[in-house]
């Protein structure tokens, strides 16, 4: 009986020890040892663990040079003729109305059908619910995004004047949180782990990364809107972002486990952010 007792402690420990391992192998801990042979998106992770980033570059990963325009970062447009990333004054931002409200006109393709508009249009209703930006369909505005099915889920840096492809695939896209995404890129928001303060908040696995995306994780001079950094940023990478052969490339620090990215759509944080930087409530 005692050892029947003993048996049934030892089976109870070894069974609670499995279930409070982590989930991932490959976070840094374990780094090194434990390498499963995954691609860097579409073979790592259960759909729903699945960030916007990700199921982005899972999209884009096929992606290579468009007419006039490169892409970088997984999923940033940058035309040849201009660029964008540098905004001197603010002057990619999108002006603010005199009512206090960020008016971004839009043009929806005929192509998406019922679904694919109520996702796009999801997408802007989580930031303007939060947020003094409104996105209204255009009438006669210089000034637009033009939102197509094109190849792959992609978006302009800012305001680039004129008529601007924000290309959302379908249905590869058709996430709100992916929409939502591409419309911060297209207010003026690059990645959250391409911060300049970013080296203080996450390790960047050099070694893990395919050598031919090392210039994906390049810091930018940004502003930070004296606003933390957020793991939870609908603009983060996932953990195994471009990874070379399933190990990590970006670990939280000082704790390996917190979660990073997601795919609901922006986070408290990224509202405020948008808030700070439009000076909305001003
Ligand atoms: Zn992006």
């Amino acid at each position: 009986m005692r050892s029947i007792i003993m048996l049934l402690v030892i089976l109870f420990g070894l069974l609670t020890q499995a279930y409070t391992l982590p989930v991932q192998n490959s976070t840094g801990v374990n780094e090194g040892k434990v390498r499963f042979k995954r691609k860097y998106s579409d073979e790592i992770l259960e759909h729903d663990e699945m960030t916007s980033m990700d199921q982005i570059l899972k999209v884009n990963h096929k992606l290579r040079a468009l007419r006039g325009i490169s892409i970088r970062d997984g999923d940033i447009a940058v035309s040849f003729v201009r660029s964008a990333i540098n905004c001197p004054g603010n002057a990619c931002l999108w002006p603010k109305s005199v009512d206090g409200f960020v008016y971004v006109p839009y043009i929806l393709s005929p192509l998406y059908d019922d679904m694919d508009r109520i996702t796009i249009e999801t997408g802007m209703q989580d930031i303007s619910s939060g947020t003094c930006v409104k996105f209204v369909p255009r009438t006669h505005e210089a000034n637009f995004l033009d939102i197509q099915p094109r190849y792959g889920c992609w978006s302009f840096l800012g305001q680039t004047g004129g008529s601007q492809t924000l290309s959302l695939q379908t249905p590869g896209c058709m996430w709100s949180g992916i929409a939502a995404h591409e419309f911060m890129h297209a207010l003026g928001f690059v990645h959250e782990q391409s911060r300049s303060d970013r080296d203080h908040y996450v390790t960047i696995v050099w070694k893990n990364i395919m050598p031919d995306h090392i210039h994906n994780f390049r810091k930018q001079v940004t502003n930070n809107l004296n606003s933390p950094y957020d793991y939870n940023s609908v603009m983060h990478y996932g953990r195994y972002a471009f990874s070379e052969d399933g190990g990590p490339t970006i670990i939280p620090k000082p704790d390996p486990y917190i979660p990073i990215g997601q795919r609901d759509g922006p986070s408290a944080l990224d509202l405020h952010k948008i808030n700070v930087l439009y000076n909305c409530g001003r």
